[in-house]
């Protein structure tokens, strides 16, 4: 007997994929459409997903499905071709997309969709609540994702080397 992806336990497909509410799925789907009008480049992903462009920086653009999962687009380090849009399940790669769009969206709700703070684990020293950095132009669109908490807020003292 094969096994079968329907079979699987919901808590295998929902470990790294987000729960978006229908308020805010009804706030994407409208910057989705703004999205598509403004001839993003990465149309052709919002085109054929319900989907946001949470960020597009240094190459890799990054977008939210409404079912919670996270798209990237990115660059093979090695050839430099766009390789397929696919889903990731690394959380710091999440987590960068989610507080990036919080930030360029101006959807600061977007971060409570990030894993909440667990037990073992104490709040980012280095951003506080802010999950990002501003460098010190004073511009305020010179800023980056905290690279100490990856953007989560918090750190377990445990995994860092
Ligand atoms: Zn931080």
């Amino acid at each position: 007997m094969s096994i079968d992806d329907d079979y699987a336990p919901d808590s295998v497909s929902t470990t790294t994929s987000l729960t978006i509410g229908p308020e805010l799925i009804a706030r994407l789907s409208l910057v989705q459409t703004q999205q598509i009008a403004s001839r993003k480049s990465s149309n052709e992903v919002l085109l054929h997903n319900d989907a946001v462009l949470l960020t597009n920086r240094s190459g890799v653009a990054i977008f939210l499905r409404f079912d919670g999962n996270v798209i990237v687009w990115d660059y093979d380090g090695l050839s430099g071709d766009r390789r397929d849009p696919r889903v990731t399940e690394d959380i710091e790669q999440i987590a960068f997309g989610v507080v990036s769009g919080a930030k360029e969206l101006q959807l600061p709700e977007l971060r409570e969709l990030l894993p909440k703070q667990p037990e073992n684990a104490s709040g980012c020293r280095q951003c506080g609540p802010e999950r990002i950095f501003y460098n010190s132009s004073q511009d305020p669109d010179e800023w980056t994702v905290c690279p100490f908490c990856k953007g989560l807020g918090w750190t377990v003292d445990s995994i860092i080397c």
